[in-house]
């Protein structure tokens, strides 16, 4: 096997250590996940066959709390998938001081294949497999590529089947009415847009003279083509797994998602009612988006999609990640060799993890708060993160993912410390 992601993801560990005064206890530690497991979920097809898929949920580490990570529906999830995830996780919740540790699911499953009741059978049975190892105090749910709040919900009740008592706090990212969280959905996207309207004016850099290109155009990068093009920055590209669009001028983003939402491709379409017109606009292909010289590049699909072998085809200024992993660790030092900025996952997508921790908290003190306390506590948690972490890089010289997993390791170290590491104790001696 060629290196696989969870050895990649595991460098940009090894790069932070020069800075941060860590046992070596506490590092080994950190190399190795907690717990994996892998299922198979047997599923009774529509047409009355029985097929089996393949499940995965790795925790990490669970030294600050109980594991917390999405699951994902993907022809390509492998266990080295999840858990590279989970490792991510575990960082991204220390990052943002969220009492949780990092953990990670996955089903090998192309969902757009199935009926709806398939899906259904699948999620139940998913649950039903993994049981034993989730619980609110153990290891909480949360939805991730091609999983949605209709899963979450079918996830939940199916938990609170199986343990004879309602337990919403196992999963977030719910239906609002069976205990999921204002500004759940929108949490990702909302994170990543506080983390950008707080770095780019470091950079004297401002919205009306700023293109952006967005590859994926799902919950995540959908919202956020919105939200910046609210506040006035040009989206220029957007794309999806079948190809994108490109306007130079800017594309109307609220009607590409209207089209996009009603079951269309990716087009510069305006609709009124059932009037519809085609706006000019060029196809492009998902290398070009990323190859576009623009201000910001926002990756928003999967891992992966910048290496060594396109790295130096890039022309942004920025590049905010808001998927998990869409750079690898040899493209990360074409890019820095580049000049180019790099915001790192960890932080930028944290947003959806911070919403499922209000939402964990919501649902254990069953008093419920409405969108603006949601996204205002969002706000104040992302302002102060990336702000440390800004800190951080200038202190050091280093480069905002550095800077990011010093200050996550910090407080990961800290916590397995206490737990008693032997510096730990010969210290106290
Ligand atoms: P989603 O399933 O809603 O959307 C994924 C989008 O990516 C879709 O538009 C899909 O067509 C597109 N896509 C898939 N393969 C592609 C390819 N090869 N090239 C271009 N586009 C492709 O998923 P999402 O929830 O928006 O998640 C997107 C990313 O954000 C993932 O990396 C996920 O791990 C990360 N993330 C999501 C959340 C969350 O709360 N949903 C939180 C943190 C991080």
């Amino acid at each position: 096997m060629s290196e696989s992601l969870f050895a990649d993801a595991s460098k940009r560990l090894e790069k932070a250590l020069a800075y941060v005064p860590i046992s070596e206890d506490t590092l080994k530690r950190l190399k190795y996940p907690k717990a994996s497991l892998t299922v198979s979920i047997p599923v009774r097809m529509d047409d009355g066959s029985l097929s089996i898929f393949q499940g995965y949920r790795v925790r990490y580490d669970d030294t600050r709390g109980p594991g917390k990570g999405g699951v994902r529906y993907h022809p390509s999830v492998s266990l080295d998938e999840v858990q590279s995830l989970a490792f991510w996780m575990t960082f991204k919740s220390a990052l943002l001081n969220l009492p949780f540790g990092g953990a990670k699911g996955g089903i090998t499953v192309n969902p757009k294949q199935l009926s709806k009741q398939e899906l259904e059978r699948l999620s139940r049975g998913y649950i039903e497999a993994i049981a034993d190892f989730i619980g609110p105090d153990v290891d909480i749910l949360a939805p991730d590529v091609y999983t949605n709040e209709m899963i979450m919900g079918w996830m939940m009740d199916h938990y609170s089947i199986i343990t004879r008592r309602i337990s919403p706090a196992v999963v977030t990212g719910k239906p609002i009415t069976m205990g999921g969280s204002q500004g759940r959905t929108s949490a990702t996207a909302m994170g990543a847009y506080y983390a950008i309207s707080a770095i780019l004016p470091k950079f004297s850099q401002l919205p009306a003279q700023t293109t952006v290109a967005i590859q994926g155009f799902g919950n995540v990068g959908a919202i956020l083509a919105e939200l910046l093009a609210k506040v006035g920055y040009k989206v220029v590209a957007v794309s999806d797994s079948q190809g994108g669009i490109y306007a130079e001028h800017g594309l109307d983003i609220p009607s590409v998602r209207q089209y996009k939402n009603a079951g269309g491709s990716m087009k510069a379409v305006y609709c009124d009612k059932s009037v519809c017109n085609i706006v000019e606009h060029r196809l492009i292909t998902n290398a070009e988006l990323l190859a576009l010289d623009v201000d910001v590049l926002i990756p928003a699909a999967l891992e992966n999609q910048i290496t060594e072998a396109n790295a130096n085809d890039i022309q942004a200024k920025f590049i905010f990640e808001v998927a998990n992993g869409p750079i690898n660790s040899a493209a990360d030092q074409i890019l820095e060799k580049k000049g180019i900025h790099v915001f790192p996952d960890i932080l930028i997508n944290a947003g959806g993890v911070t919403v499922s921790y209000f939402e964990w908290v919501q649902n254990r003190s069953g008093l419920y708060w409405n969108l603006t306390e949601v996204n205002e506590r969002l706000k104040g948690k992302m302002a102060e993160e990336t702000e440390r972490t800004w800190k951080i890089s200038q202190e050091f010289g280093v480069s905002m993912r550095t800077a990011a997993y010093i200050h996550a390791l910090n407080r990961l170290g800290e916590a397995l410390d206490a737990k008693g590491t032997r510096d730990y104790y010969v210290n106290q001696l």
